[in-house]
């Protein structure tokens, strides 16, 4: 018994994925999370922050 490791036609192996893609990705994931979580935190608008609380702690996210 012996396994492939080609992928089927038409869908992309992980490895085909360029690291400066793979990194580009991660890299705006992690800016727009960080937006989410401090930059809506400390908005002045009152109700912007205090949606933002209630979604921390949704999360679990450490607050007082
Ligand atoms: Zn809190």
């Amino acid at each position: 018994m012996s396994v492939s490791h080609t992928a089927p036609h038409g869908v992309a192996a992980p490895a085909a994925v360029a690291t400066s893609t793979r990194l580009l990705a991660g890299l705006s994931a992690m800016i727009l999370g960080l937006v989410l979580v401090w930059g809506a935190g400390f908005a002045s608008a009152q109700t912007l922050h205090d949606t933002a609380h209630d979604v921390r702690h949704g999360f679990g996210f450490p607050c007082h």
